[in-house]
This record gives C-alpha cells, structure tokens and sequence, in this order.
C-alpha cells in the first residue's frame, strides 16, 4: 500500500521517526497521504514531549495514530548502564546492536554540554586515543545519534531525583570521527539545529574532527556549526607520529580548509578552536607553544590545551600542570585565547580519549 517508503530507512519494516529531519518528516506525510502539517504535530511530540508513544498523541486523529503505529517507530537505543562521577559527570553505556557506544553528560557553572559518539569505534587510531584501540565496527545512523541526544535530555529532565541543569550544548565528541559519517551527521545536525527539532542554536554546536579535509570542504555546504580541529601538534613531523591521518593530510592542507570552513561559517563568529592534547616531552616544549603560534598566526581561533587522560596500555603521560601553565602563557602573551580545559568524569572514565564502549 505505501510502497514509496523505502526510502525512509526503517527497522522491522517499520519506519524510524528519528532518523527523519524536517523536510524528509513533512515528505513521509505527505507519501502517506497526510497533510504537512502533521510533521509539526509529530515532531512536537518527540521534540517537546519527549514521547514516543503514538496512542498519546492525543491531537492526532485514532485513525492517523492507528495508521502511524503500523507503519513506524520512534526508537532511540538503549542507554543501559549509567555512571555517576563526584564532578556530576555522567557517562551512559549505549547499546547499538551487539556493541557499546558512550553519551556523556557534563555540567557546568553556566552550561551544560553533552558529548555525543558519532561511530562505534575508530578507524582512525591516534595514538593518544583509547577509542582506536578498540574494532571500528561501523557508523551510527541519525537515529542512533540523535537517540543519544534524546535519551539524555529525557533522562536529565524527567528521570533525575536531583535536579540537573538541561543540555544546553551539543559536542561531536564522543566516539568515532564525525567527518567520516558525514552524511549522518549533517543530516543530525538538521534535527539538532531545526525549530521543530531539538532547536539548539549553532552557536551551542560543536563538530569535532582530526581532519578529513575533503569532508571538511564539503561540510560548509551542508550545514553551519562550531567547529573544533583536534591539531595536537605544531608540525607534521610531531603530527604524524601521532595522528596518522596527517600522513593523508598535512597542516597545511588542514590549515586551507579550516580557514575555507571559516569563510563561510556565521557560527563562533567566525573562529576555530584548535584542540591540543598535552603530552609529556613530545609536544609541549616551550619552542613548540612557539611554533604553534606561527602556525596559527592568521587562522581566528581560540586554543584548547588538553591535558592528556590516562588509559591502559598506553605508551603517554600527560604533561606536568606547570609544563602545561608555561605553554598557555607563551600563546597568551602571542594573542591567543587559550584555556586549559579541566578534565571531568575521570574517575568514571568519561573523560577526553577515554570512550571504549567496553564494559568495565
Ligand atoms: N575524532 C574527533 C572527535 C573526537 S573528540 C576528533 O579527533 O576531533 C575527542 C577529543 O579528545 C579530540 O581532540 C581527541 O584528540 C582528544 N583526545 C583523544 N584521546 C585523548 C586522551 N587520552 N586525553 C585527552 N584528550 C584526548
């Protein structure tokens, strides 16, 4: 009977709402028979009401509700363990199939930011990072990366005795690289940023990558969001001992398509945020804070130093806390905005390069 729904993706032949942005909502209305309209009705109720139950949906006729529940789902995935830290971090475990995915929740003073994963592992194996230690077993679909998103404001709103600030940011940072499942992501962001959405400003919305430049090229058409470029390294000799995609694409190579991005880009009025991992005597000499500078001298950015977080088997250690003061210093004094950023949720390891989806 709806034989033109096959290109809605779906599950047990059912169609997933959430994997539906507003322009392809409104186009299943209307393959089905229905008025537009009724896109509205339905997002507002996964949106707003954070329901998923077609038999409330009590501005819907019984006759749409019955026809919606033969059709289609509004599934997110599992969240199935949580963790707590002393911080007020929480980590979920996120079940996709037979895997595990991490969402991470971090409050702050003035904000809250939740960390979403974008694949379940990485191909990309930086050698800082525990994530690529672990399989890449694939990417995560639309409604696997906004059910996180989903999952969590329902849980921080409704289910949390204590309460807790709402979700105010949005960051790509959790598991995977963003840019390599780009098209899952761009069309994410849709429901993310869209009013019928989760309508988050794109000011609030931050893409991290380890740079994919012919995804980054392509990214300034599709969507505009914050973005973050994990450089960790002032040159490509340092760069490519840790981060071999830069073995692919180099600095400068980087660098160009940062600054294309920036070019068009309203969002962070116009700057990156260079993100720059501290280790130990491998790139936090003082001639490095000084070579990084030069690199950076005509890209409008604010820099992240990170300090390294500790996982099993790993070859690093993170930079003393007066190394890394000294290396905030000379970028300040260069004209930098540069902040340390605190690490949260260790003790659970929800922390920067700590995702493995493993159960621990
Ligand atoms: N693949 C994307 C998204 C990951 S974001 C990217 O590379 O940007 C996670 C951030 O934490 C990245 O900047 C990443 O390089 C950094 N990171 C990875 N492992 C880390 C570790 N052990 N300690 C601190 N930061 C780490």
């Amino acid at each position: 009977m709806y034989n033109n729904l096959y290109k809605f993706e779906n599950i047990d032949n059912k169609i997933n709402l959430l994997n539906l942005d507003y322009q392809k909502m409104c186009n299943f209305f209307l393959s089905i028979g229905e008025k537009k309209f009724c896109a509205d009705q339905v997002m507002n109720w996964i949106y707003r009401e954070y329901c998923d139950d077609f038999d409330k949906m009590t501005n819907i006729s019984k006759i749409l509700r019955k026809k919606l529940k033969n059709i289609c789902i509004i599934k997110a995935p599992h969240f199935i363990e949580e963790h707590l830290s002393i911080d007020g971090t929480i980590k979920w475990k996120v079940a996709i199939n037979n895997n595990l995915i991490e969402t991470v929740y971090i409050p702050e003073k003035n904000r809250s930011t939740l960390c979403v994963s974008t694949q379940i592992g990485c191909i990309l194996e930086c050698k800082f990072c525990s994530t690529g230690q672990i399989k890449f077993k694939g990417n995560l679909k639309v409604s696997e990366i906004v059910g996180q998103i989903w999952n969590a404001i329902k849980r921080i709103r409704f289910n949390q005795s204590k309460k807790k600030r709402p979700i105010t940011n949005i960051v790509f940072m959790g598991m995977g690289e963003p840019l390599l499942n780009l098209k899952n992501v761009v069309n994410s962001l849709k429901i993310i940023l869209n009013n019928f959405g989760f309508n988050i400003s794109k000011n609030k919305v931050t893409i991290s990558t380890a740079g994919i430049v012919p995804a980054l090229n392509k990214l300034s058409n599709m969507i505009d969001v914050n973005l973050a470029v994990s450089l960790h390294a002032p040159n490509d000799l340092i760069r490519n001992q840790i981060m071999s995609i830069n073995k692919k694409y180099n600095i400068q190579n980087l660098l160009r398509s940062v600054n294309r991005y920036l070019s068009v880009s309203k969002a962070n009025r116009g700057g990156v945020t260079i993100e720059y991992v501290m280790l130990d005597h491998i790139n936090d000499e003082i001639i490095h804070a000084e070579e990084l500078a030069l690199l950076l001298r005509k890209i409008p950015s604010k820099i992240n130093l990170i300090p390294w977080n500790i996982f099993p088997n790993s070859i690093y250690k993170s930079s003393h806390p007066k190394r890394i003061e000294k290396f905030a210093s000379i970028l300040t004094k260069k004209g930098f905005f540069t902040i340390i950023r605190k690490n949260r949720g260790t003790d659970i390891n929800a922390a920067c390069g700590q995702l493995i989806g493993k159960i621990v």
